[in-house]
């Protein structure tokens, strides 16, 4: 079962966060099934990644929205994004528009021309009128115009950048598993605050994080794929004082869903307008949309395409369209 583990170090500023998806993971990629739609196999490995990435991110934060994490960029990977919602259930997918070498990095499939991108964006679920989601965006190099070839060590830097916190992030996925170790420094609270200490002041300075942050490194990623979460943890922290939480399992942990539905896709055709969806009516008879995260298919006939640039309240009777 896919499962979220979080803990504390006891007296020492610093938390962390185990995440192993597994059946979701899996039926995640089971979703495309036709062999035009299996991503390449280090396409795969990012999305897992991410997806990983993205649930230890949003369980990280208190924040009532989806976290949206997307990479994108200037090679044969155009885009790569996972959604996680505040329930932990999240989807992802790419777009990969040319030859992804077997063995390519994130420089090789995003990063071509120094062009890629990593944003997070943080889409309030009620949202106040104006109001817009927060996004954060961050280069795919470090700080010496060095091209990076992991997406831990671009999330590292985000946190840093956006909320001055060291993190230590182990992140890697296969064709069973996707999961992923964060340990992050507490932010600076109470008696530090008082005396005018900053988040940005810490930085690198604290002892406890950076001797835990070297134990978490010390983690392969053949281990994290391979053992299970109390296993990684004893090995790794052993000599150290956990305060282990609850996990997060089943109906509370992170899943495989897809928000998509009828309605969405209804909207995202009038928004295309009524020439484009008339101009596909006379094309193909009938409008057929999958969706990117789950390969559902949604059909609209040519009654279902008219019904949707009525007025709200005058379908025809025994049509199906949406209002
Ligand atoms: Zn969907």
């Amino acid at each position: 079962m896919s499962e979220l583990h979080k803990f504390l170090f006891e007296g020492l500023p610093v938390r962390g966060m185990l995440v192993r998806l597994t059946e979701s993971w899996q039926e995640l990629l089971a979703r495309r099934t036709r062999a035009a739609d299996i991503f390449p196999l280090p396409v795969r490995t990012l999305l897992g990644e991410m997806a990983a990435a993205g649930v230890l991110m949003q369980a990280n934060i208190k924040f009532n929205g989806a976290l949206i994490l997307q990479v994108f960029g200037d090679g044969p990977v155009r885009l790569a994004v996972t959604e996680v919602q505040p329930d932990l259930t999240f989807r992802a997918t790419a777009k990969v528009v040319g030859e992804v070498a077997p063995d390519a990095r994130l420089e090789a499939m995003l990063n071509l021309h120094g062009q890629g991108r990593c944003a997070i964006t943080l889409d309030p679920k009620d949202k106040r009128p104006g109001q817009q989601p927060y996004q954060g965006i961050v280069p795919l190099h470090g700080d010496h115009q060095e091209p990076l070839q992991e997406l831990s060590q671009v999330l590292e830097h985000y946190m840093l950048q956006s909320e001055q916190l060291d993190t230590r992030l182990v992140l890697a996925a296969d064709e069973r598993i996707a999961a992923g170790l964060l340990i992050q420094r507490l932010p600076v609270e109470g008696a530090g605050n008082l005396q005018g200490e900053r988040n940005e002041d810490r930085i690198g300075q604290d002892e406890a994080f950076n001797r835990i942050a070297h134990l978490a490194g010390s983690l392969t990623r053949k281990e994290l794929l391979t053992l299970d979460a109390d296993t990684i943890l004893r090995r790794l922290f052993w000599e150290e004082k956990l305060l282990r939480f609850v996990p997060q399992a089943g109906a509370n942990g992170p899943r495989f869903h897809c928000g998509c539905s009828r309605e969405r896709v209804a909207a995202m055709l009038r928004g295309l307008g009524r020439p484009e969806v008339d101009g596909i009516l006379a094309e193909q008879g009938r409008v057929e949309i999958a969706c990117d995260f789950c390969g559902q298919k949604y059909h609209f006939d040519p009654v279902d395409a008219a019904g949707l640039f009525l007025p709200a309240g005058t379908q025809p009777p025994g049509s199906s369209a949406i209002n």
